[in-house]
């Protein structure tokens, strides 16, 4: 062994990138399945790349060029479909890691969409919000070629948000000569965003999780439950559960997490959005770090902050009997492994938060309508899917011996394998 080859098990999973575990899921769930090599072969690639300067005229007047992309991943089952993010670390490989992701994501839940993801390398918090604006309008017009209603619909990421929605929307539509609410997902409702798509991937993250327990025999209100990361998909997913009568134990946001035995109220506790800063200045608990909360010993676990939190560094220490994954990547490959070992449940994210982009496709349903859906009516629709979704990947859970994450990926993939060899190639 020479002194540059990764000696522990968290020195070699951090030499994974996003494509390569988009492209290892890929072969994983190939292998299970008689699927045409070249079809295979073609899935471990992005359809287009699209790379574009963006020029920003800055609030003091001067000029500076920002990076953007757009990765293409697969279309064969309809338009693609998949967020914008502004951050410091976007970059090409990430963008089509992303768009792998989201194409399997689009199939496990029987979407007619293709995966995409694109984005800026930008730190948002350093443009004030005119020049937001600026350079997505800008952003809109460069990728204008590659998006539309019908071909590619962009949604908010991480710095992105329906208020960075509706500025693409508009930005766009301004050169179409025609509104297009269906060229973007994630929009404020009164420009033709639907009711509930921000509490959607979390309450899909509750609908699945009473799903698993019901599945191993657990009575939800016997059951614990630590939630990483108490924003968006961390506390809908908590009140959900919370609702339904699970004792929610422990939950965190980045400053620290707090735990009381008997189970917090949720909604007595405030999100990161309602007050930053609040979880962890919570009075009536225990506190303890991130760390600790990943390895109590509860029911369910759901990570729902960041991603690769569960590593093979903490894997053997955590002592949850399930693991329901709120937020994209929280578990490491070889933590999955751990997992596996161990006899640990690990329901995956491409099921778990997929309500956000079930959700963006009502979105999109409601706009090419032109029909707003009342917010009862998303939320027995969401159900309705998730439930349809959970039963699938169940079903290949139960048939085959294997992880709930590749039972995932294969339902995926032989969707999007018939859905290839349905059209054939061209020409
Ligand atoms: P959010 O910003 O609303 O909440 C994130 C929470 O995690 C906050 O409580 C924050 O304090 C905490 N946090 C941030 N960094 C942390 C760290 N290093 N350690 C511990 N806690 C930390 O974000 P969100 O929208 O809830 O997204 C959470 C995760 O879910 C992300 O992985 C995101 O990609 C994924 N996700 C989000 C959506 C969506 O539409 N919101 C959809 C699918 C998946």
């Amino acid at each position: 062994m020479t002194a540059a080859e990764p000696t522990t098990e968290s020195e070699i999973e951090e030499e994974e990138s996003a494509v390569e575990t988009a492209r290892r899921q890929l072969e994983r769930a190939a292998a299970h399945l008689d699927v045409d090599e070249g079809i295979v072969e073609r899935l471990r690639h992005p359809t287009s790349v699209y790379r574009v300067t963006i020029p920003l005229e800055r609030d003091d007047g001067t000029r500076e060029m920002f990076t953007g992309y757009r990765a293409h991943h697969d279309s064969v089952r309809g338009p693609y479909k998949g967020g914008l993010r502004y951050h410091p670390a976007v970059n090409e490989e990430e963008c089509v890691g992303l768009s792998m992701w989201m194409t399997w994501k689009c199939a496990v839940m029987d979407l007619p969409f293709g995966g995409a993801k694109g984005g800026v390398v930008v730190d948002p918090k350093e443009l004030s919000s005119d020049e937001k604006e600026r350079l997505t309008r800008r952003f809109a017009e460069e990728l204008r070629p590659v998006i539309g209603p019908k071909t590619d619909i962009p949604a908010p990421d991480m710095g992105t948000d329906p208020k960075t929605m509706a500025w693409f929307m508009d930005a766009y539509s301004m050169q179409e000569g025609e509104t297009e609410p269906g060229v973007v997902t994630g929009k404020p409702p009164v420009i033709g965003g639907s009711y509930g798509r921000e509490k959607a991937p979390g309450r899909s993250v509750g609908i699945i999780t009473e799903e698993a327990i019901d599945y191993y025999d657990w009575d939800i209100t016997d059951t614990t439950v630590a939630v990483q990361g108490f924003g968006s998909v961390g506390a809908n997913a908590a009140r959900y559960l919370d609702d339904l009568g699970a004792s929610i134990v422990a939950v965190s946001d980045i400053d620290g997490a707090i735990y009381d035995p008997d189970g917090f109220d949720t909604n007595d506790v405030e999100d990161h959005d309602e007050t930053p800063g609040m979880v962890s200045g919570y009075a009536d608990a225990q506190s303890l770090s991130n760390e600790e909360l990943l390895e109590l010993d509860v029911d369910v676990l759901i990570p729902a902050a960041i991603g690769n939190v569960l590593t093979g560094e903490n894997a053997r220490r955590v002592q949850a009997d399930m693991i329901v994954e709120g937020a994209n990547g929280p578990t490491t490959s070889t933590a999955g492994q751990i997992f596996e070992e161990r006899d640990i449940p690990v329901i995956p994210d491409i099921l778990a938060n997929a309500g956000g982009v079930t959700v963006s496709y009502f979105e999109w349903l409601q706009d090419i309508n032109r029909r707003s859906w009342r917010l009862e009516r998303v939320h027995e629709e969401l159900q309705t899917e998730m439930l349809r979704a959970w039963e699938g990947v169940r079903d290949e859970y139960d048939t085959r011996d294997i992880t709930w994450r590749d039972a995932a990926y294969i339902v995926a993939l032989e969707r999007i394998a018939e859905a290839h060899d349905a059209r054939g190639l061209w020409p």
